[in-house]
């Protein structure tokens, strides 16, 4: 027997509160018939625009999955005008076990996005958010973190792509949000990420780095839940919380691989400067040393450019290949619209 690998209850058109699950199947020894329930909750009063918040795509990443679940239990429909779909665990299995990855098929849901999509359990969730959910969707709010392994100063994240006006609504919605960072990213999505997925259903896309290193710090909290209402507030779907209205001093910054840098062997690393630092590039930005070695010399690796310590691996002891963390540069607002006009 197979009945459709994927279904809900939630009527996506009614107005009111309705909270059930995504029900994936999942056939397994123990259980021929049995499902994975993942979590949604819906939010609807009249029209207006719709807005899907998700996080726990990566289980590990604690801080949305918080804050959304806060959100579904204080959210009152009637003083919206519109739609919230909310995700507070998208990749339930990975959320339970406080894994990046599911412990069903090692999927990294927000490695599921490509233009293909497979059987697995994770490539399923991925293929009903991209063809069901987010064709409804005006506007995505998907959380991340640095998860166990990194660690990120809170900022938000979007790529900016498409004609000038779809920019300017991308860049408009993100200085809204406020947060003290928000990283831009020129050019289509070209990974298998949430941020295609949106880009193909021409849904707008905004995410956010609120912190990681495996726990939640309430600073990062803080920066993405106050973008949640600004969002909200920004999109006339709700009005703005008094609590929430002092705007904060903010950096367009922006990224490329070159603001990337690596271990090049096994070792422990020790940073020399601080997440949120300024940095200059050549200037040290930590050692390598191998205490199971001790006469090797230890190595030092240098910054490959200059700008914000914005990211910083969040484990000691490191392999060859592993990434230490990266920069963000400063970026204006004209030289984001022009670069988008030599795509
Ligand atoms: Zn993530």
């Amino acid at each position: 027997m197979s009945l459709s690998p994927l279904w809900t209850d939630i009527e996506w058109n009614r107005d009111g509160r309705q909270g059930s699950f995504l029900n994936l199947e999942h056939s397994v020894h123990r259980s021929a018939y049995g499902l994975v329930s993942i979590p949604v909750s819906l939010f609807k009063n009249g029209s207006g625009p719709t807005l899907l918040l998700m996080a726990g795509s990566h289980g590990d990443e604690y801080e949305g999955q918080a804050i959304l679940t806060r959100l579904i239990q204080t959210l009152d429909y009637r003083a919206i005008s519109g739609r919230i779909i909310v995700l507070p665990a998208a990749n339930l299995p990975a959320a339970m076990e406080g894994t990046r990855t599911s412990p069903l098929d090692a999927g990294n849901l927000n490695r599921c996005f490509g233009d293909m999509f497979s059987d697995s359990p994770t490539s399923r969730i991925a293929n009903y958010i991209t063809n069901v959910i987010l064709p409804m969707c005006d506007v995505v709010f998907d959380f991340h973190s640095g998860g166990s392994s990194l660690d990120y100063l809170p900022c938000t994240y979007a790529s900016v792509s498409g004609d000038s006006q779809t920019v300017a609504q991308t860049l408009a919605a993100l200085e809204f949000m406020n947060a003290p960072i928000a990283w831009i990213h020129k050019g289509i999505p070209q990974g298998p990420e949430a941020g295609r997925a949106a880009y193909r259903q021409d849904v707008m896309y905004l995410s956010g780095e609120f912190g990681g290193g495996g726990r939640i710090s309430r600073r990062a909290t803080w920066v993405a839940e106050r973008a949640i209402y600004r969002l909200m507030a920004h999109l006339d779907l709700a009005p703005l919380p008094p609590e929430w209205g002092e705007p904060l001093e903010a950096r367009l910054m922006t990224a490329s691989q070159s603001h990337y840098f690596y271990a090049d062997h096994d070792g422990v690393f020790e940073p020399a400067a601080d997440l949120g630092d300024d940095v200059r590039k050549g200037e040290l930005a930590g050692t390598i040393f191998n205490p199971e070695t001790p006469a090797r010399p230890a190595t030092q690796v240098t910054f490959p450019g200059s700008g914000i310590w914005i990211c910083a691996r969040a484990i000691g002891r490191v392999r060859r290949g592993d990434c230490l963390g990266h920069l963000l540069t400063d970026i204006s607002r004209e030289e984001i619209l022009v670069a988008n006009n030599e795509q």
